[in-house]
């Protein structure tokens, strides 16, 4: 180990601990090997530790459980990644009020399962759920199939307390559901893929959990496409909770012979809210589709599918549409070749998944963002191979704006310390 590292070592394991300082954490991040880790556990040892990196001027890639550390442009620098793993208490928590504030380490899924006694729930269903924590949750402002329901991260946040580069520390928003009125500060973070501050706590507001909920998967049986039926219901009054159009074989649910596209419905309300609904559907759909009905835990395992339905490709992207252009987004990805796609049709978000790490995977990527901004929209690369990331953006351009957030950047993290290069603009 060279001098200052050892020196380095030294003072964050003064700061944390020293069972919390790995050295040489064995950890390639876009091909660069960060010589630390460091896991404080409360918003002011996360400013120490920030302090100190910024006096030595070392790249510091915040992470949570570390599941998607290479998403976004490839990372200039990385010398320490700083865990939130130990930071995963909650604070405060008012069923009445329907607020609560957690550590940013807190996982999604276990941070839901603490709140089901109450009958309440943060309804998000990110990629990776069941891993994912809070704090990247907001910083990558991840969402599911949920999203057409009941939004995003965004939606629910309320306040957040920060640790910046230099190593002071903030808070933004309250812990009650009607703040004050002002610049809404929170937002500034929200999907900034912690490039400005680190997030150490949030408060949200919370949803009642419904009453009753069930999910109605359709194949097509004759030759009416399942695209037919998704504009009926795009164009009446229903209101799912998830509303997505699939290339997944979904064989093992629903048996061998039901075609490989699905078109999947969940609603979720009270009982007669959601047997209206259905209702309607059986009644649109008379006998041209076959129909499946998905509830309990079959219906959580399905949904787990269709939210991680690229763990197994080598590449994903993702476009985001207006809402009248998803099905030509999804039918054009599907005329591209193999490829998985799966289409949000309540807020235009298409994800496809396939293989290729080479020359002709980079020319398909060209032609996606050509496509995606052609239908009015953008497109995203949510994991590809580093060389592809290197040779293309995982963002679409941002034009002027990229001035801006430049400048915010310059602002919040002169040094430029957090996540280098992570984010559009070179940011
Ligand atoms: C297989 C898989 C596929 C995924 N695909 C997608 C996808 O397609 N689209 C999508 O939006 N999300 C995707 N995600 C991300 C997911 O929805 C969550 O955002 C992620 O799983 C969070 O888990 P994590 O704690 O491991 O994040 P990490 O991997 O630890 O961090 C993810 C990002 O957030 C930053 N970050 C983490 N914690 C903080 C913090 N406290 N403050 C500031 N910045 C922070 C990190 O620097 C990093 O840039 C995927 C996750 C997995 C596991």
């Amino acid at each position: 180990m060279s001098k200052p590292q050892t020196e380095l070592t030294d003072r964050l394991a003064g700061m944390v601990g020293s069972a919390n300082v790995t050295a040489n954490p064995a950890l390639r991040l876009d091909g660069l090997v960060p010589a630390l880790r460091v896991a404080p556990a409360s918003t002011a040892e996360v400013a120490d530790c920030l302090r100190l990196c910024s006096e030595m001027n070392l790249a510091v890639v915040p992470a949570g459980r570390g599941t998607w550390l290479e998403c976004g442009n490839p990372l200039r620098r990385a010398d320490v990644v700083l865990s939130l793993e130990r930071m995963n208490r909650i604070i405060d928590y008012s069923p009445p009020d329907l607020t609560i504030t957690v550590e940013a380490g807190m996982r999604l899924r276990g941070f839901n399962e603490t709140i089901r006694g109450d009958r309440l729930w943060l309804p998000l269903d990110p990629p990776g759920a069941s891993i994912a924590s809070i704090g990247a949750i907001i910083a990558c402002n991840s969402s599911g199939a949920l999203r057409c329901g009941y939004g995003t991260p965004r939606d629910y946040l309320i306040g957040l307390s920060l640790a910046h580069a230099d190593g002071s520390q903030s808070k933004s928003g309250g812990r009650v559901v009607k703040n004050v009125a002002g610049y809404d500060l929170n937002k500034l973070y929200v999907g900034s893929y912690g490039t400005l501050a680190v997030i150490t706590e949030a408060t949200f507001k919370l949803r009642p959990l419904p009453e009753h909920h069930v999910t109605i998967a359709l194949t097509a049986k004759k030759t009416q496409p399942l695209t037919a039926i998704a504009r009926q219901v795009q164009a009446a009054e229903l209101q799912p909770a998830a509303f997505v159009l699939t290339s997944m074989a979904f064989e093992e649910l629903f048996g061998p012979n039901q075609g490989a596209e699905t078109l999947l419905l969940r609603f979720a309300d009270n009982e007669a809210t959601v047997t209206y609904q259905v209702e309607w559907l059986g009644r649109a759909c008379a006998d041209e589709y076959a129909w499946t009905e998905v509830s309990g835990d079959d219906e959580a395992a399905l949904w787990n599918k269709v939210c991680d339905f690229d763990n197994q490709w080598q590449c994903a992207v993702r476009f985001s549409v207006p809402l009248s252009a998803t099905t030509a987004a999804y039918e054009y990805l599907l005329s591209e070749g193999d490829c998985r796609v799966t289409a949000d049709l309540g807020s235009g978000i298409v994800r496809a998944a396939g293989n290729g790490k080479d020359d002709l995977t980079i020319g398909l990527i060209h032609r996606y963002r050509a496509a995606a901004e052609k239908l009015g929209g953008t497109l995203f690369i949510e994991k590809a191979a580093l060389i592809v990331r290197q040779q293309t953006c995982a963002w679409s351009a941002v034009g002027a704006h990229g001035r801006l957030m430049r400048a915010i950047k310059e602002k919040f993290d002169p040094q430029g310390i957090l996540n280098p290069g992570r984010f559009v603009a070179g940011i």
